[in-house]
């Protein structure tokens, strides 16, 4: 029996550390097996960021709770499926708080959007192929909202050659596939690379990470499973400066309370109940769930405006530090940063602002908006980490480490010179600058930086997607209008060319705004 069905409501911070122990789950870090990543040093600060949505759920409820409509109890925004605008727009919000208070990658967004799409999916494969996919959805949903579990979102395949669908590749395993079935369930085989929180998780949803035709339908799997089934092996992924967790002291780690968490999940016959099945061989929506899945996830990036925050306000406080504070050109590229910063966060939130109902009665963000969030993601971040280390000065690559600080022979010495203003403590100082080095360099760039990049898809996908809906037809026609090349009789009647994502931009606000807190999803009974 697994720890995951038998598991307590989780409320606090420390509820859900202790539901993490004693899993006895096959994890590898650095050739070893982790007998309780729970207490493992260097996996703890991943650990510590899932905590802390427990705790903004006891402290700020408004932000961080739904009223589960299954349950009828609050459990986390995390496990909410949206049903208005505003819904959306308060998740972002959470991510945004989140990100501030934890400076790095909170990990539970992938499961949360991946509920998200699965809703209206499953809805519609249910509709098309008179299957119980939605049933089975719900049914699983109500389960984690009883426990108030974490759901970790297991997309990516190790895919092989890029170029090639998953039937063609030449080692059959490099997409999770199902190889065997009997009447009560499955077994599936392969590996997810780059699962984000997956230990920190409880559950696991597997899903196809790409469009598929109808020879690949044993990789169109979509099933949960528990954390520690039979048959799943974890090696965790190393991050940039990892073993300064490890290490005495808190200095040198930058942020030694919090960081992300990434590993391959290696899948060997993993047994999944039929109850927990919600796509299989329906080839025809994996493609959907994809895009519905990316939809939801790119507008969660507004994540990293958080994070950006705690880096502008590290790119300004070492500049008072270094008494560079008041000169015109640091002004200014502390204005660049919180412009770029908001950028990110205008285009994510008016995604989720400009939602609209699916057929199942969840809500989805905007396409359109939420891949340019996103690319913006892949690019913005970077510039402000460049210009974080522009202000903190070289020594975010130089400064000697905490051990040198405190020897008794040089540790004066290092203080002295280290020393910025006079009012201004050598060790906070360097505290802040270590604390841009974990964001820009470190463990936390890896959230920050490289998941901003890669997390949710590669640049190009986003610019695909951009392409798919950027309504060209419509946009030369309305320069031929003015151009006086095509005629319309009156303005009005452009308004009924209006479709896709223009429909979405010029529909009255008050329709695509319904406030709901998560009560009601349509399709409720
Ligand atoms: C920190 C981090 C956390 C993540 N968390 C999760 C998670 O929780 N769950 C999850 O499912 N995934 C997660 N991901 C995975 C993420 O979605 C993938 O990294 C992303 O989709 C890119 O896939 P890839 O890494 O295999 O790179 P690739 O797909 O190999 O991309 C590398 C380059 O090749 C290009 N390319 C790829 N295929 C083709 C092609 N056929 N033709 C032409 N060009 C191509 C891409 O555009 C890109 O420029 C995470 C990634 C990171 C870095
Ligand atoms: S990178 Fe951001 S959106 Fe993705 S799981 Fe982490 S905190 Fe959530």
């Amino acid at each position: 029996m697994n720890t995951a069905t038998t598991q307590a409501f989780i409320r606090t911070g420390a509820d859900y550390i202790d539901s993490l122990r004693g899993r006895d789950l096959t994890v590898y870090l650095f050739g070893e097996k982790v007998t309780e990543p729970v207490d493992h040093p260097i996996i703890r600060p991943s650990i510590n960021a899932v905590a802390a949505t427990y705790d903004l759920a006891q402290t700020h409820p408004e932000l961080a709770t739904v009223i589960s409509p299954f349950t009828g109890e609050p459990v986390s925004r995390f496990l909410s499926i949206c049903a208005s605008a505003q819904d959306l727009v308060n998740q972002n919000k959470m991510q945004r708080r989140l990100g501030q208070l934890t400076g790095t990658c909170f990990q539970r967004c992938v499961g949360m959007d991946a509920f998200n799409a699965l809703y209206s999916v499953t809805f519609e494969i249910d509709e098309a192929c008179g299957t119980v996919y939605h049933d089975r959805l719900r049914a699983f949903l109500t389960e984690m909202h009883r426990g108030n579990l974490v759901v970790g979102g297991a997309m990516t395949d190790t895919k092989g050659d890029r170029s090639l669908a998953p039937h063609q590749q030449a080692d059959p395993d490099m997409f999770v596939r199902v190889t065997r079935r009997s009447a009560d369930g499955i077994w599936i085989s392969g590996a997810k690379a780059h699962q984000t929180g997956c230990l920190n998780s409880h559950w696991l949803i597997v899903m196809p990470t790409m469009r598929m035709s109808p020879e690949d339908s044993d990789y169109a799997i979509v099933g949960a499973v528990p954390v520690d089934a039979p048959g799943i092996t974890y090696v965790y992924g190393r991050q940039s400066c990892d073993t300064r967790s490890a290490e005495n002291g808190t200095l040198d780690a930058g942020n030694a309370r919090y960081s992300g968490q990434e590993a391959m999940v290696i899948l060997q016959d993993v047994f999944i109940p039929n109850r927990y099945i919600f796509m299989d061989g329906q080839t025809a929506f994996a493609g959907m769930l994809v895009e519905r899945f990316t939809t939801y996830h790119r507008r969660s990036y507004v994540c990293k405006t958080g994070v950006g925050d705690v880096l502008i306000g590290a790119a300004a406080q070492v500049a008072e530090y270094n008494g560079t504070d008041r000169a015109s050109h640091i002004k200014d590229k502390l204005v660049e940063m919180t412009h770029l910063n908001e950028t990110i966060y205008g285009t994510g939130i008016a995604s989720s602002y400009q939602g609209r109902p699916t057929r199942s009665g969840a809500y989805i963000c905007d396409d359109m908006l939420a891949n340019v969030c996103k690319h913006h993601v892949t690019k913005l971040p970077y510039e402000l980490g460049r210009l974080a280390q522009d202000l903190a000065g070289g020594l975010v690559a130089t400064m000697p480490s905490e051990i040198d600080l405190n020897h008794p022979q040089i540790g004066a010495l290092l203080r002295k010179y280290l020393r910025g203003r006079a009012d201004a403590p050598t060790e906070a100082r360097l505290r802040i600058i270590r604390l841009i080095e974990n964001m820009t360099l470190g463990r936390n760039a890896v959230g920050y930086l490289t998941e901003s990049l890669h997390g949710a898809g590669s640049p190009q996908a986003q610019r695909v997607q951009i392409a798919r809906a950027m309504q060209l037809e419509y946009r030369k026609r309305l320069a031929r209008i003015l151009a006086g090349i095509d005629e319309v009789e009156d303005s009005g009647a452009l308004a009924d060319e209006l479709t896709d994502y223009f429909a979405e931009v010029f529909r009255p606000q008050e329709v695509s705004s319904r406030s709901s807190n998560g009560v009601q999803v349509a399709g409720d009974a």
